[in-house]
C-alpha cells in the first residue's frame, strides 16, 4: 500500500544518489527510501516551473477547472490506497485518515470553482477613457507544507496555485511524503501539463535557501512553525518576494457559565487529541468560568483519560503516535516545566509505550502564568484548564499569546458571542463547536500565526497580482 518514493520534476518521476528513510511512527519500522533533490534537481525543477507557468498562465481558467477537478475525482477513488499510506506513514488513525483525503479533494474542488471566479472590475472614467482591473497569476511559487496532514496541507498550496493559473515546486515533508505523491499522481493521470506541478523533498534550509532566492520565484507559501516562517519572510523580503504564511497557534476555548457543562467537556477532550494534537487550530488552552470549572474539568478528565491509544490501523483507536521521535521530548519538557511550576498533571504527562512514539493524552490543571506552556504551542496531545472569573478575564487570557489562529468558545448568550467576535484577537472563532475551517472559508491568523487566507473567495487572493489598465482611446 505504500508508495514508490521519487521525485516529480518536469512532468517526469526521479530518483537521486541521495535517500533519508521514513519511518512508521506506530512501530518504527522503515517503510520507504525517500530521495533527497539536489541543487541541480532545484535548478531543473525551477526552469520547468518556468516553462509550466507560460503554458498554464495562458491556460483558459475553464480548462483548468477541468484539469483540477478531474486529479479531485482520482484522489477520491484512490481514497482507501492514500488513506492507508497516510496512516502509515504519520500515524493517524485510518478512519481520520480516509476523511483526510475527502478534505482534500474538497480543497481542489473549492480551488477549481474559484478558477473561475477571479472576476476584474471596470471603474468608471472619462469619455475616450477606460479604467480596468485584471487578476492576474503572479509566477512561480515554492511552497513548503509540514507533516501534521500529509495530503490535504499539500492540497491546499497546489490548489491554491493551480486555480490562480500558477506553477509550483512543492517541498512536502520528508517524514511523510505518500500524500504529496499521491497528488502528484492524480494530476500526471489528470493530464496536467509538465512542469505546472514539481515535487521535491530533502533538506528543508537547503531547499528553501536554493529556490526562495531565484527571481522566477514570486511567492513563498509556507505552512508550519513560526519560528521557520519568520526565517522564510526574511528570506523573501531581501527579493521582495510575496508570502503567504499559515503558522503555529495556541487556541483558547472560552467555557462560559451558561453552557452545557458534561457536552462541552467531552468534545473538547476528543477534539483535542484528534491527530494527536498536532494540528495548528488544536484546543489547547481552555479557560472555563469558576462557577462550572470543577464539573468542566472532570468530564474532560475522564474523557481525555479514556481515549483509545495504539497504532492507527486497529480499527478502534482514537489516537495514534505523534509523527516523529523529536516531539516526545519536546512534551516531556514542557509539562515537567508546568509541574514544577505548581501545576497539576490530572492524567498523562509521559510517553506511552516502549515502542512507536506513542505519548499520552494529558490533561494540565490550574497551571501558572509563567509555566512555558502558557505561551508556547506544545503541538501534543496536551490540555491545559484553567479558571476564570468573568468573560473579560478569559477574553484577556486568550488573548494573552502572541498567536491569533483560532479560538473557541462555548455558550449561547448572544450578548457575550458579540464581544467575543469584537475582541478575541484570531483569524478564525468558532462558537459552540470546535470545527475551525472548512474549504469555503477563508482561513488563517492574525499576529505571530501569519498572514494571507487559503479558502474562501479571499484563497485566491495571494497567488494573484493585481493589474489596473488605463486605457485611453485620444
Ligand atoms: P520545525 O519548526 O523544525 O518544522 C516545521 C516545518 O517546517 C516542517 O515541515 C519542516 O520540514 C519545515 N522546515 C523547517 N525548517 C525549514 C526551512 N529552513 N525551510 C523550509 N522548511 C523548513 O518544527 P517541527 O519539530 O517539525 O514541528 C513542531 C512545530 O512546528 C510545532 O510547534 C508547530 O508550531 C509547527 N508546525 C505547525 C504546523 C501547522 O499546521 N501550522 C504543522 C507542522 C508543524
Amino acid at each position: 500500500m505504500y508508495p514508490e518514493l521519487k521525485l516529480f520534476i518536469a512532468g517526469k518521476w526521479r530518483t537521486t544518489s541521495r535517500d533519508i528513510p521514513v519511518v512508521n511512527p506506530a512501530t518504527e519500522d522503515e517503510i520507504g527510501s525517500l530521495p533527497c533533490a539536489s541543487k541541480q534537481d532545484l535548478d531543473d525543477a525551477l526552469e520547468a516551473a518556468v516553462r509550466g507557468f507560460r503554458v498554464w498562465s495562458r491556460t483558459s481558467p475553464r480548462e483548468r477547472s477541468d484539469t483540477i477537478l478531474r486529479a479531485a475525482a482520482l484522489l477520491r477513488e484512490r481514497q482507501e490506497e492514500i488513506a492507508h499510506a497516510i496512516t502509515m506513514e504519520h500515524g493517524k488513525p485510518l478512519k481520520q485518515a480516509r476523511l483526510e483525503v475527502i478534505r482534500g479533494a474538497e480543497f481542489f474542488e473549492w480551488d477549481a470553482g474559484e478558477a473561475m471566479r477571479t472576476y476584474g472590475r471596470v471603474i468608471p472614467a472619462a469619455p475616450g477613457h477606460k479604467f480596468s482591473v485584471h487578476h492576474q497569476p503572479i509566477g512561480v511559487v515554492a511552497a513548503f507544507s509540514p507533516w501534521n496532514f500529509p495530503m490535504s496541507q499539500p492540497a491546499r498550496k497546489i490548489a491554491g496555485a493551480l486555480a490562480s493559473g500558477c506553477s509550483i515546486i512543492l517541498k512536502a515533508a520528508e517524514e511523510t511524503p505518500a500524500g504529496a505523491i499521491h497528488i502528484a499522481k492524480a494530476f500526471e493521470d489528470a493530464g496536467l501539463p509538465a512542469g505546472v506541478l514539481n515535487l521535491v523533498f530533502g533538506e528543508p534550509a537547503e531547499i528553501s535557501g536554493h529556490l526562495i532566492p531565484q527571481d522566477p520565484v514570486r511567492l513563498v507559501a509556507f505552512t508550519g512553525s513560526t519560528a521557520v516562517g519568520r526565517h522564510l519572510t526574511t528570506l523573501a523580503s531581501e527579493h521582495m518576494t510575496s508570502v503567504l504564511m499559515e503558522l503555529g497557534g495556541h487556541a483558547p476555548v472560552i467555557v462560559c457559565e451558561d453552557t452545557d457543562v458534561k457536552a462541552a467537556g467531552i468534545s473538547s477532550a476528543v477534539r483535542k487529541m484528534r491527530n494527536a494534537g498536532q494540528v495548528c487550530t488544536s484546543p489547547t488552552r481552555f479557560f472555563a468560568h469558576e462557577s462550572i470549572f470543577e464539573d468542566y474539568a472532570t468530564t474532560f478528565v475522564e474523557r481525555a483519560a479514556a481515549t483509545v491509544v495504539g497504532n492507527g490501523m486497529d480499527q478502534n483507536v482514537e489516537m495514534g503516535p505523534l509523527a516523529n521521535d523529536r516531539r516526545v521530548p519536546a512534551l516531556i519538557e514542557l509539562v515537567e516545566d508546568a509541574r514544577e511550576k505548581g501545576a497539576t498533571v490530572a492524567t498523562g504527562g509521559a510517553k506511552h509505550g516502549d515502542k512507536g512514539y506513542f505519548f499520552q493524552p494529558t490533561v494540565l490543571l490550574n497551571v501558572p502564568d509563567n509555566a512555558r506552556i502558557m505561551q508556547e504551542e506544545p503541538f501534543g496531545p496536551v490540555a491545559v484548564i484553567n479558571p476564570v472569573s468573568s468573560l473579560d478575564d478569559a477574553i484577556g487570557k486568550a488573548n494573552s499569546v502572541p498567536y491569533g489562529l483560532a479560538g473557541y468558545a462555548f455558550t449561547n448568550r448572544a450578548d457575550y458571542i458579540d464581544r467575543l467576535i469584537d475582541e478575541v484577537e484570531v483569524g478564525n472563532l468558532s462558537i459552540n463547536t470546535l470545527e475551525a475551517s472548512m474549504p469555503e472559508t477563508p482561513f488563517g491568523g492574525v499576529k505571530s500565526s501569519g498572514y494571507g487566507r487559503e479558502g474562501g473567495t479571499e484563497g485566491l487572493d495571494n497567488y494573484m497580482i493585481v493589474k489596473n489598465v488605463w486605457h485611453s482611446a485620444d
